[in-house]
């Protein structure tokens, strides 16, 4: 059987915050190495730390991973065969590895206060030292120990961590060793008895019959205790793959100074989850045929290799994701982005609330969209952009300086008036009736090109430039007879409040 046949990959998150995007780009590329090889992709709530874990969180998280679109096949909320898949309901199963531990030597009882511990830190730091467990407790007689428990002196299990070096073979980083002399002896109980994250984390994964370890590059100490655990348990360690931390373009740790980190608030401004999904799976990896970028989940599955990865770190580039956020936001078809935009234009009071799919409604959005839609980076600011569709009602400085010159060009004037005239005589103005009215303006003014169109420009949207002008019209036209939240002017009424302003 070769490796990589039966690959078992799990996500691990602990409940204690938003999904940032460092975890999702650890999500992802466990979920791509389970899709290149049609493997499984476990999710497992590792909620140990029982101050800081909360269910908001993990309810949280597995609605981000959903809108990602990075479903898992196995683990909370999915089932399989080797639940449960949240930590604190597995309690009772961690307790006989303990035992054996125990039984062997292998692990110690550890009666040392936090004082105690606190104190020799100190002093390790003040001669330098690294700071380790002093080994107080690793000899105590059968003696020393049956009174201190008689005494009900408050323990912890600890890992008789054995002298040598211990190493493991990175898919990403290479072979990483150390001397187990820096290392602690790793504390599998806590004094209540509850399981610490290394020894849960050892466990689960071999239970769950975890192939790859897939994690963030600040598990790499954690690592090395894990090895030695699995050791002592004499089970076969998984793979591991340690992913380089995202850093911020100043080359610090990615932090809220740099902008968005938090999966939540990308969505709520509107970024879109396949532009984030390709942005991260670019993060560290390259497919091996370069230069394609825009790639979708299945098509960066199909392209994925650990070997690809890179150790050094990746830089967070927000005008890279902002780019490729543009790009699928353009692709997207138009119904689809009306239903993703809309809740920004009825926050802006510019569209009613509950408007439910009003199809007429909904097709005007639409045709505002697909105009401004080049114009940003996320959803959010679509708002921001309509200036020129709902813009006027009631006030003229919506009029730009460039506008206003050419409308006090006589030729300007010239066309804009006889623009208005012929529009004047018509009920509403379709984009057949204004190509028509414009062959007629050109037919009077004797101007075409520029001089035509930019004064008809002007005197209808109160700019020098901007979209497509049938298509202004046409969603002037429909927005002034639909029950909008806020005015769209008719081109007739803009005409009279650009041509009349003074
Ligand atoms: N619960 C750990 C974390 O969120 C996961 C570490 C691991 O993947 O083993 O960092």
């Amino acid at each position: 059987m070769n490796s990589l046949d039966s690959i078992r990959v799990r996500f691990a998150p602990s409940p204690t915050g938003f999904l940032h995007v460092g975890n999702v780009r650890t999500a992802l590329f466990n979920r791509l190495l389970a899709g290149r090889h049609n493997g499984t992709f476990i999710l497992r709530i590792e909620d140990t730390d029982a101050e800081r874990s909360e269910p908001k969180y993990e309810k949280q998280l597995m609605e981000d991973l959903r809108w990602l679109g990075l479903d898992w096949n196995e683990g909370i909320d999915a089932g399989g065969d080797y639940g449960p898949y949240r930590q604190t309901n597995r309690y009772g199963l961690y307790d006989k590895y303990a035992g054996q531990l125990l039984e062997e030597d292998k692990a110690f009882l550890c009666f040392c206060t936090e004082e105690e511990l606190e104190a020799t830190r100190q002093e390790q730091l003040a001669r330098r030292e690294t700071t380790v467990y002093s080994g107080k407790c690793r000899n105590l007689t059968r003696h020393e120990i049956a009174s201190k428990l008689n005494e009900d002196i408050p323990r912890t299990l600890r890992l008789r961590v054995r002298p040598g070096m211990v190493g493991f073979d990175d898919l990403v980083f290479g072979r990483i060793e150390i001397e187990t002399s820096q290392i602690s002896d790793p504390v599998l109980l806590r004094g209540d008895g509850s399981p610490t994250y290394n020894f849960c984390c050892v466990i689960d994964d071999a239970l769950m019959k975890i192939t790859h370890v897939i994690r963030g590059d600040g598990h790499l100490s954690n690592t090395h205790r894990q090895i030695l655990i699995y050791e002592a348990l004499r089970i076969e360690a998984p793979q591991f793959a340690h992913l380089s931390t995202i850093l911020g373009p100043d080359g610090q740790k990615l932090s809220k100074r740099h902008g968005a980190t938090s999966i939540e608030e990308f969505r709520r401004q509107g970024y879109l989850p396949e532009a984030l999904v390709n942005y991260l799976a670019l993060l560290g990896w390259s497919p091996e045929t370069d230069g394609q970028e825009i790639m979708s989940l299945d098509e960066i599955s199909a392209r994925f290799d650990l070997a690809r990865v890179i150790k050094s770190s990746a830089i967070f580039d927000t005008g890279k994701l902002n780019w490729m956020n543009r790009t699928y936001i353009v692709k997207t078809p138009g119904a689809d982005l009306v239903k993703k935009a809309k809740q920004y234009f009825v926050d802006a009071d510019l569209f009613p609330a509950g408007s439910g799919e009003d199809s007429e409604m909904d097709a005007w959005l639409g045709e505002v969209i697909d105009l401004i839609k080049t114009h940003v980076d996320h959803l959010d600011q679509l708002p921001a952009e309509t200036g020129i569709i709902y813009g006027l009602a009631g006030d003229s400085s919506d009029i730009d300086d460039a506008a206003r010159a050419l409308l006090s060009g006589a030729e300007g004037r010239a066309v804009a008036e006889e623009f208005a005239r012929l529009v004047y005589e018509k009920e509403t103005l379709t984009p057949e009736s204004y190509r028509e009215i414009a062959g007629q303006v050109k037919a009077a003014t004797k101007q075409k090109g520029r001089n035509l169109y930019h004064p008809i420009r002007a005197a209808l949207t109160g700019r020098d430039s901007g979209p497509d002008l049938e298509k202004l019209v046409a969603v002037y036209e429909q927005g002034s007879r639909l029950a909008l939240p806020r005015k769209v002017m008719s081109c007739r009424e803009r005409l009279h409040a650009i041509l009349e302003s003074p």
